[in-house]
């Protein structure tokens, strides 16, 4: 060997070492990413996302119909999970949403019915407040009644979740939500005044707002309007309301021959998102979105794994979206979680006979009959399968316990600055403790 050929070989092991060493140091950075998230800054955002009703089975059931046993769901796929006690402060020992809810707001365990306030009713900063404080943009969105008990636990507090047109007040009078979308404009506009979307089911679509023409207010407030899909697609912001059609995809039980996809006033959650994020992008100290499927709530209050499935797609597209925002703008924290179970949904084999208690026997809110009766040899009922699952030939179906909550732990996960925290066993009031350190660049 040559002097210049040692000279060349020595050269190519220390440049081997030298590979070798960055390959070392890469893949110890990124086992440290996977331990430990990112540290949140002052322009952190934070996202909660609420499978509203959305326990364990739900989540499975959403991943086997959708995405079958190979490939994890999005929701899923968040590096980081954990699990969240349900508990409200009364006076019942199982949740409801608005209690479930001011939790994450407020971080404080209430009183059922109530939104965004202590058991003591007394006003305190919500998250949505806070990030306001720090001067980020935020949003409130869902695929239901925009002044529902979640949402109205951040940006519409009241002692009385029904009191529907005193939310939407606050929520476009509090001066704090810049984005707010979902359905239900019947609160926002007074008896007799029809507003833009057709009332096909009257009972179910006449307006009745308590508090005049809110949509005007909102107008005179600032707030750019859209109704459909195409004023969806316009909005600019920074200010914006969205009343689209209410709870669309499960539209169908209650208007025969009616399809979401064919009405100009559906406008996907996932299309509302991206607007959401579009608007917010231009503000550098990020911003606060608080989003749910009320519909998975009443999938399962009616029992209708269909539609459950159904509402886990929009959260999964929805996920998808944020995630590939986070590709660019890696900076904002996402929690993806549940402010209880509905049902008591069981996933049980083909076999099996289903109940016929009050668990399969349940009166819909809106019908007078029940509509989900186990046949006289416990068939299963329409409403609970059988459901394939995705890229197998098995199926499975569900059972239910009962037409109303239960109280078990919930599932969430997370991504982004500090969603390592939430790994493990926390009370739902924890989300809150996450979340402000997030908006406020704490540690
Ligand atoms: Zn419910």
């Amino acid at each position: 060997m040559s002097v210049m050929q040692r000279f060349t070989a020595r050269k190519s092991v220390a440049v081997a070492a030298a590979a070798a060493l960055v390959l070392a140091l890469v893949m110890l950075i990124a086992r440290g990413d996977s331990s430990k998230a990112d540290t949140p800054t002052a322009g952190t955002s934070v996202i909660i996302l609420s499978g509203d009703g959305m326990g364990i089975q739900q989540r499975t059931a959403i991943q086997y119909a959708l995405y079958g046993l190979k490939e994890r769901q999005p929701m899923d796929a968040l590096p980081y999970t954990g699990f969240l006690d349900t508990i409200s402060a009364g006076p019942i020992a199982v949740t409801d949403s608005a209690a479930g809810a001011t939790a994450w707001a407020i971080g404080k365990k209430t009183i059922n019915g109530y939104t965004g306030l202590g058991p003591d009713k007394k006003r305190v900063p919500t998250l949505l407040d806070i990030a306001k404080q720090q001067g980020k943009t935020t949003a409130l969105i869902n695929d239901h009644d925009v002044t529902n008990a979640t949402l109205a636990s951040f940006g519409g507090p009241v002692i009385n979740r029904d009191w529907k047109s005193t939310i939407a007040k606050k929520e476009i009078y509090n001066d704090k939500v810049d984005i707010l979308m979902g359905g239900n404009e019947a609160y926002w506009y007074p008896k007799g005044n029809p507003g833009k979307i057709p009332n096909t089911v009257p009972e179910e679509d006449a307006s009745e707002g308590t508090q005049g023409n809110l949509v005007q207010k909102a107008i005179d407030q600032g707030y750019q309007y859209a109704y459909d899909r195409k004023t969806v697609s316009e909005l600019t912001g920074p200010k914006v309301l969205a009343l689209v059609q209410d709870s669309a995809k499960r539209r169908w039980e209650v208007e025969k021959g009616y399809k979401y996809k064919k009405d100009p006033h559906y406008v996907p959650v996932v299309d509302m998102v991206k607007k959401a994020l579009d608007i917010a992008d231009d503000n550098p100290n990020g911003f606060f979105f608080a989003m749910e499927s009320d519909d998975l709530d009443s999938a399962g209050h009616e029992h209708d794994v269909r539609n459950v499935i159904q509402s886990g797609q929009t959260i999964n597209q929805v996920v998808e979206a944020i995630q590939e925002y986070r590709q660019t703008n890696p900076n904002v924290l996402l929690i993806v979680l549940a402010d209880h179970e509905t049902g008591g949904m069981t996933i049980e084999p083909m076999g099996e006979t289903n109940t016929n208690s009050d668990g399969d026997d349940p009166i819909p809110y809106w019908s007078n009959k029940a509509l989900n009766n186990a046949g006289p040899k416990g068939q299963v009922p329409t409403r609970s399968g059988p459901v394939t699952i995705k890229g197998t030939n098995r199926k499975f179906k569900v059972d239910w316990t009962t037409p109303e909550h239960t109280g078990g732990m919930v599932p969430v996960t997370a991504v982004g600055p500090l969603a390592d925290d939430l790994v493990g066993v926390h009370h739902n009031t924890w989300v809150f403790d996450v979340a402000k350190r997030a908006l406020l660049g704490q540690e």
